[in-house]
């Protein structure tokens, strides 16, 4: 089954008001399993909203509309459905009582305009609004396909699709529960187009479960998903090929679904009982935020080192001044004598450093903008090698980006290291 929205408002054309019902709309439909193929937004104007029916009855089972269902001139959805339908509207006793008595006990006086909105196309489903006046309807079209009509208001929207919207569509699939289940897998250290390309076979031949790839800031997920009656029907779908994925890019896997990347390198400190801590240059501290955004990062996390200016490095972190006379600042030497300064000066186990051209000014040709050297020192635990190791990554994006991609990149060398993939 597959369904279209259609958003009715000329407030929506010019940008005045942000479309939430589609995101709501959508999102339900997808967790329900229906299909949406196309999304319309058309203005308060009959001809048009015409058109924009007809062509969604001709290519959807179901098609709902939403707004322009009050009791203003310019509310036309449904006198324009009920044309498209064929269905003539006719006053609907029952609403005329239920809207008179809504206004007696508000002590308000009904005009003649609210009257429409007791109009039923003959044939439709009236759908109670529990936080308004207008009703919804459910109006019957050729071919066994419907059109529903929802009002604007999100408030008045969101229940009435809810309680009323979502039993019809399950009864018109059979009564049969349908959902979507997902699985999100999250990567870092590896592109999107990287992932896409060692995934090639799998994502060409997806039918069930389907795969997409998205890129988040310095990571990417990938999103399998599948239609089934449980959640438990739906992951033992999933499972082989996240098997099959694992297999290939384990170690570039650190999540799943809402897990976060600091969070996980938080859970790997306290599984070894290692702390950490920080020596941020071009990050001046994102690391060492985003670690502590994990409660409980206290058991793990000791300090940061924010050492910007260069003679910064030197008092606090111990970093020889020749080193960075030879080198520059921006160097794989110096982001290890960083990294080891904090490793012994903060007494921890593991210690990260990042120093880098966060840009837009500062580049040169050997170090442009969006170079970033890393250095990792470490004491040895257990199999993890003592050491202290530097690598350096050429980041794209503006100043944010590029810092906040140096970030992530910080924590995943801390992972790497903590999993024995370092060096
Ligand atoms: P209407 O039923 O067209 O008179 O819409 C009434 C109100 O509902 C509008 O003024 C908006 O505040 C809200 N509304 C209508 N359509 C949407 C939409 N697609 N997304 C969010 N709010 C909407
Ligand atoms: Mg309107």
């Amino acid at each position: 089954m597959n369904a279209e929205l259609v958003f009715v408002g000329t407030e929506l054309l010019l940008g005045e008001i942000l479309n939430t019902n589609a995101q709501y709309l959508s999102q339900q439909l997808a967790q329900l399993g229906v299909d949406v193929h196309h999304q319309v937004v058309v203005g308060d104007n009959a001809e048009r909203l015409r058109a924009v029916l007809q062509q969604a009855l001709g290519r959807a089972d179901v098609v709902i509309a939403c707004g322009g269902l009050g009791p203003t001139d310019d509310d036309l959805t449904r006198e324009v459905a009920a044309a498209v339908t064929g269905r003539p509207l006719q006053l609907d006793q029952g609403l005329l009582r239920d809207l008179e008595a809504w206004f007696a006990v508000r002590g308000r006086r009904m005009t003649e305009n609210n009257r429409r909105q007791c109009m039923v196309p003959a044939g439709a489903t009236v759908l109670p609004n529990d936080r308004g006046t207008a009703p919804g309807l459910i109006i019957p079209a050729e071919g066994g396909k419907a059109v529903v009509l929802l009002p604007g208001p999100p408030g008045e929207l969101q229940p009435m699709f809810a309680h009323h919207v979502v039993p019809y569509l399950t009864a018109r699939n059979g009564g049969r529960p349908l959902r979507l289940v997902t699985r999100t897998l999250r990567f870092v250290g590896i592109g999107e187009s990287a992932l896409a390309d060692r995934l090639k076979d799998l994502l060409a031949g997806q039918s069930d479960p389907t795969l997409a790839t998205y890129s988040k800031t310095g990571e990417v997920h990938l999103r399998l998903a599948t239609r089934a009656a449980g959640q438990e029907e739906g992951l033992a779908r999933i499972a082989p090929v996240e098997a099959e994925i694992r297999a290939r890019l384990g170690r570039y896997l650190y999540g799943v679904d809402d897990e976060d990347l600091a969070a996980v390198v938080g859970r790997l400190l306290t599984e070894r009982g290692l702390t950490v801590a920080t020596a941020e240059s071009c990050t001046g501290g994102l690391v060492a935020k985003r670690i502590t955004d994990v409660a409980g990062s206290s058991a793990y996390f000791r300090m940061a080192f924010v050492t910007y200016a260069a003679e910064a490095k030197v008092q606090f972190l111990g970093v020889p001044e020749a080193l960075i006379a030879a080198h520059g600042v921006v160097s794989e030497p110096v982001a290890r004598a960083m990294a080891q300064g904090a490793l012994e000066r903060a007494g921890v186990d593991v210690a990260v450093a990042t120093t880098g051209v966060a840009g837009p000014g500062g580049g040169t040709p050997e170090t442009p903008v969006g170079t970033v050297c890393f250095g990792l020192a470490a004491r040895g635990a257990g199999a993890l090698s003592p050491g202290v190791w530097a690598e350096t990554v050429r980041l794209y994006g503006d100043r944010e980006e590029v810092r906040e991609r140096a970030a992530v990149h910080a924590l995943a060398l801390v992972r790497r290291y903590l999993l024995g993939l370092v060096p």
